[in-house]
């Protein structure tokens, strides 16, 4: 019988922040395909010696999936290693429906994506009574189109907390999009590879986070993080609000 090829989510860098499952995966599998441009290769260490390691960043999607599916159909252990969480931005769907067609089951684990990493870099709640209540996940619009009604710009003037994947590159358009929803003194960071060693974290506002970012030469391997949650809080949650009841707890008011 074929075995389940597993899409694990390797975390957004630090190797202590893979899920204990993922971990065991990794540690139990006979082949690994990984995201070279981005999963950190200290979790190749935990591979059993025999373990077979394919970087996906040099492979077309066809060599992608047959190497997976060769291994699947001799029982063997296969783990496909994503960044982050394998639910965003992966380009995965394809690879699915190739596993599927071949006959290959597969399962996600879930992984920390950066845009939780990049929260705990600057130390911030994205959700905010009155400020904010909703996040917006999303990119600009590079070779990967984006629908026209999800524009950076459109979603800008929701004025919620925004993480920004994929589009440091392009920081001059983006804060041009930014500008059609937010005011210029909406605080902006910039964090570069969060959870790893080499993270950094480049505060600014709509006015100047451009240049900021030029100036320290970042093009890659970034989160824009965008909105009020990141200056002063001016309102509390009710959860732990002494007046406040609910289910677990009587106020006192
Ligand atoms: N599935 C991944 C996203 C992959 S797309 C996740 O859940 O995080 C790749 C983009 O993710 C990068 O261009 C960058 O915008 C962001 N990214 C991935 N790892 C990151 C990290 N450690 N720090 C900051 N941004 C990161």
């Amino acid at each position: 019988m074929n075995s389940t090829v597993y899409i694990v989510g390797a975390g957004p860098g630090d190797p202590e922040l893979i899920t204990v499952k993922g971990d065991r995966l990794l540690r139990e599998a006979d082949l690994v395909v990984y995201a070279g441009s981005l999963v950190n290769p200290q979790l190749l260490q935990r591979l059993k010696a025999e373990c077979r390691v394919y970087d996906s960043a040099s492979m077309n999607l066809e060599e992608i999936c047959a190497v997976m599916i060769e291994a699947a159909k001799e029982g063997k252990n296969v783990v496909r290693l994503q960044t982050g969480d394998p639910s965003i931005y992966g380009a995965l769907r394809e690879q699915m429906e190739l596993l599927s067609e071949a006959g290959v089951p597969y399962k996600m684990v879930p992984g920390v994506s950066s845009f939780a990493a990049a929260a705990a870099a600057v130390g911030k709640e994205y959700t905010l009574p009155e400020i904010s209540q909703t996040i917006i996940l999303t990119r600009l619009a590079g070779r990967t189109p984006v629908p026209e009604k999800q524009s950076l710009g459109s979603l800008a003037e929701h004025k919620a907390s925004m993480a920004i994947f994929l589009s440091v590159g392009m920081i001059d358009s983006v804060v041009e999009e930014l500008r059609r929803g937010y005011s210029d003194s909406t605080p902006v960071a910039v964090v570069y590879k969060a959870s790893w060693k080499e993270e950094q974290v480049i505060e600014g506002t709509i006015a100047d986070i451009a240049e900021k970012v030029k100036a320290a030469g970042l093009k890659l391997t970034a989160l824009i993080l965008v909105g009020p949650f990141l200056g002063d809080p001016i309102s509390r949650s009710k959860l732990y609000d002494a007046g406040f009841s609910h289910g677990c707890r009587e106020g006192n008011q």
